[in-house]
């Protein structure tokens, strides 16, 4: 059996489609049929090629890490997910799209999403399935993988390992609990989610900023108090008398970047209340610079990255749908899918750097 796999061979060249044959599962090993894998905020960065100075691995690197799938081989010795759930070829599951080494101090201390030896997948060598944008994928020995439950819908699954999972965690580093008022930065498919786990955590006010209406009138429906057009105020100055405004001259007790602009940083700092924390996530590109004026952090302000998860979120996100999934529009996040085949045509029609676009999150589907 054969599948096929994305690669992207050159920075600003359309991605190839090459096949390979299905490996047979290691003892352990799970092999997965693809059902939908998302294009993350992070994939349209190297497509643009905001990542030249990040080199390509030989052969190509497979692309995309966000999605979900069936159970389409089970390895020697597996009869259950990592919960002790048992599963069989055909059940849909949830799984980290964190694939870390298991040997560094990181990896030891648990703190997997942040292993220093992550890295993108080669096309081309064994076991070939290693990114989302395929027909298979290969999770290897005791790679945290959860059945999904029955009642939740195909549609809304895409999303649950990379965007959800990415902002939970944000939230938690910022301590975000009842009570507490929190900007959103951009209001793609990481700030839809973060909106709604933000109110699901206690928020008091979640205020959203972004420059498409579309993504603003979605954001409200998913829980957002307040929506910022940043065309209408559109000047740094602005936007923070207006989250001032919005909070009763408080700021904010948590700010989150989630659009992927450096300027963003300062602009959070001077939204938030003292004592605030502003995580940082959208900013994947490396050798972007802003600066800041550090006398501003000496009143408890604080700055954090976060990058992903620890794979133990993975069943309370599956929990937290089951919960919300007939109060809130999750279905309505993957606004478009196309067929893996014309994933040439996804990308420039998902793209939003200088661009409007319908998209909220787009879906390959094998
Ligand atoms: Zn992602
Ligand atoms: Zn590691």
């Amino acid at each position: 059996m054969k599948g096929r796999v994305v690669v992207l061979k050159e920075y600003g060249k359309p991605f190839e489609i090459e096949e390979y044959d299905v490996p047979d599962p290691e003892p352990g090993a799970v092999i997965l049929r693809m059902t939908q894998a998302g294009i993350c905020g992070s994939d349209l960065h190297t497509w643009r090629g905001d990542q030249i100075n990040n080199p390509l691995p030989p052969g190509g690197r497979l692309m995309g890490h966000e999605g979900t799938g069936v159970v389409e081989r089970l390895g020697e010795g597996v009869s259950t997910d990592t919960l002790g759930v048992a599963i069989e070829e055909g059940d849909r599951v949830v799984y980290s799209a964190v694939f870390p080494c298991y040997h560094c101090h990181l990896c030891l201390k648990g703190d997997t999403n942040w292993c220093v030896n992550r890295g993108g997948a080669g096309a081309g060598t064994w076991p070939y399935f290693r990114g989302t944008y395929a027909d298979f994928l290969y999770l290897p020995p005791r790679h945290p993988l959860f059945k999904v439950p029955d009642e939740l819908p195909d549609e809304i699954l895409g999303p649950v390992n990379c965007a959800m999972g990415t902002v939970t965690t944000g939230l938690m580093r910022a301590g975000a609990r009842e009570g507490h008022n929190v900007v959103i930065q951009g209001a793609g498919g990481l700030g839809l989610h973060a909106t709604a786990m933000a109110k699901d955590m206690g928020a008091d006010r979640v205020i959203v900023l972004d420059r498409l209406e579309n993504r603003l009138e979605l954001a409200e429906e998913f829980g957002a108090d307040y929506t910022i057009n940043i065309e209408e105020f559109n000047t740094v100055e602005t936007r923070v008398a207006r989250v001032k405004e919005l909070t009763n001259g408080r700021g904010a007790d948590t700010v989150m970047e989630l659009v992927g602009r450096a300027e963003l940083l300062a602009e959070g700092i001077d939204m938030l209340s003292n004592g605030g924390t502003f995580v940082e996530i959208g900013d994947i590109v490396r050798g972007r610079e802003v600066s800041i004026d550090p006398s501003k952090l000496l009143p408890g302000k604080n700055i954090v990255g976060s990058l992903m998860y620890r794979p133990d979120l993975l069943p309370t996100l599956l929990n937290f749908l089951v919960r919300n999934q007939n109060k809130l529009p999750f279905d309505r996040i993957v606004s478009h899918k196309f067929p893996l085949a014309d994933i040439n045509e996804a990308f420039p029609q998902a793209e939003w750097d200088q661009r409007q676009t319908a998209v909220t999150r787009a879906m390959l589907v094998p």
